[in-house]
């Protein structure tokens, strides 16, 4: 049986109707820039997750980097982030001069460790980037008491937590990306809500951020031709929002089905000893984009369930910390022993809301075959 890391086919085969008549609509009105598909799926981001305002910008990418930028993570500020995450949690810091100051993570939310950002914070220190990865979110309630007591802005990196809603303390659920300043989504074609392409969307709470966010996705501009900062050409593409404003509709089933698939995973791999499945830490509701062990021997498991046709992924194999790209910042190996002791350990597993049971079952015999050998 071969099992897919990914694959966007059999719900295209699913909804194909909808799909094809979300695109060849698109081309039949014409072509569309910022136009009704954006505002549209704007809309039903607001409306999902709460936020008053979602901006919708090329590329999650994108939409850190002109957040951070408007947020003022600039030339001789500092801004504390965790090392274990994709670089571009990071270089939206970097790309602004601001510099990245890393702090260890969590061992089971893989989330900065809230406890130690309070000793790196200096008179430099502007913001916090927490990064909601692969299934829950970091501990906003202690996040959001040091920024408001050091006077920090928060970025919340929710590219992987579309859907994801934290409690904590409080008395609601309140969605990624809507407890900071700014929380920016990926649309990136494998997370939760996945486009067909790149795209992205910033969300705030607050009408000045929302207004910036407007005016730098294009150029800087407040009205046309008049260009009050220097921009970014980034806007959320047509196509890619009519493809999103099918799929959110059906959103609550997929996170519905993601869950399933990641129960059925941890009922069948609870018995196996060389294997440890992250725990939900904190007053918050999961939403499995990624379904993750911690496996002895990952290497070797890896290339034998890669022999046997199932797919895999290691999110990520290299803490930024030691990446080639931040070495001018001078860090070395040891310096963060959580984020360096789960890289050599953590492997992804196949989810998606269209796996089937069968091949759910195939990916836990095959893993325990291996340490059987
Ligand atoms: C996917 C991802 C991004 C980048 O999003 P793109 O849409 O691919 O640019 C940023 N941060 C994290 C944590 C991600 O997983």
């Amino acid at each position: 049986m071969k099992v897919k890391f990914f694959t966007p086919t059999r719900e295209y085969q699913e909804k194909k109707l909808e799909f094809d008549k979300a695109v060849l609509g698109l081309m039949e009105r014409g072509v569309s820039m910022l136009g009704k598909e954006v505002t549209d799926f704007e809309e039903s981001v607001k409306e999902f997750t709460g936020a008053k305002y979602a901006i919708g910008v090329a590329s999650g990418t994108d939409g850190l980097v002109m957040a951070s930028d408007i947020l003022g993570f600039k030339e001789g500020t500092e801004v504390i982030t965790s090392p274990f995450t994709f670089l571009a949690s990071s270089s939206c810091i970097a790309k602004n001069g601001a510099k990245p100051v890393f702090v260890d993570i969590d061992e089971e939310t893989f989330s900065i460790d809230a406890t130690k950002i309070e000793e790196k914070i200096t008179k430099d220190t502007v913001g916090i980037i927490p990064i909601h990865l692969f299934s829950q979110m970091g501990d906003m309630d202690k996040i959001m008491d040091i920024a408001s007591r050091h006077n920090l802005r928060v970025l919340e990196d929710s590219a992987e937590s579309f859907g994801m809603r934290w409690k904590g303390n409080g008395s609601d659920y309140k969605h990624a990306g809507t407890i900071g300043d700014f929380g920016v989504f990926s649309f990136f074609p494998t997370k939760t809500l996945g486009a067909y392409g790149d795209a992205g969307m910033i969300v705030t709470n607050d009408d000045n951020l929302a207004n910036l966010a407007k005016i730098y996705r294009v150029h800087g501009a407040s009205r046309k031709y008049h260009y009050d900062f220097i921009g970014y050409n980034s806007r959320l593409d047509s196509m890619q929002a009519a493809i999103l404003q099918v799929k959110i509709k059906y959103i609550n089933d997929a996170i519905e089905n993601r869950d399933r698939i990641a129960k059925l995973y941890k009922d069948r791999l609870q018995d196996c000893e060389f294997i440890k499945i992250p725990a939900i830490k904190g007053n918050q509701k999961p939403v499995y984009y990624v379904f993750n062990i911690l496996a002895e021997r990952r290497d070797e498991l890896s290339e034998y369930l890669k022999a046997n046709e199932i797919g895999t992924s290691i999110y990520y194999p290299i803490p930024l910390h030691l990446q080639k790209c931040f070495e001018y910042l001078g860090y070395k190996k040891g310096d963060f022993p959580v984020a360096e002791r789960i890289a050599e350990n953590v492997m992804a597993l196949p989810i998606y809301p269209e796996i089937t049971e069968e091949e759910v079952e195939f990916v836990c015999e095959t893993i325990k075959k291996f340490y059987k050998k």
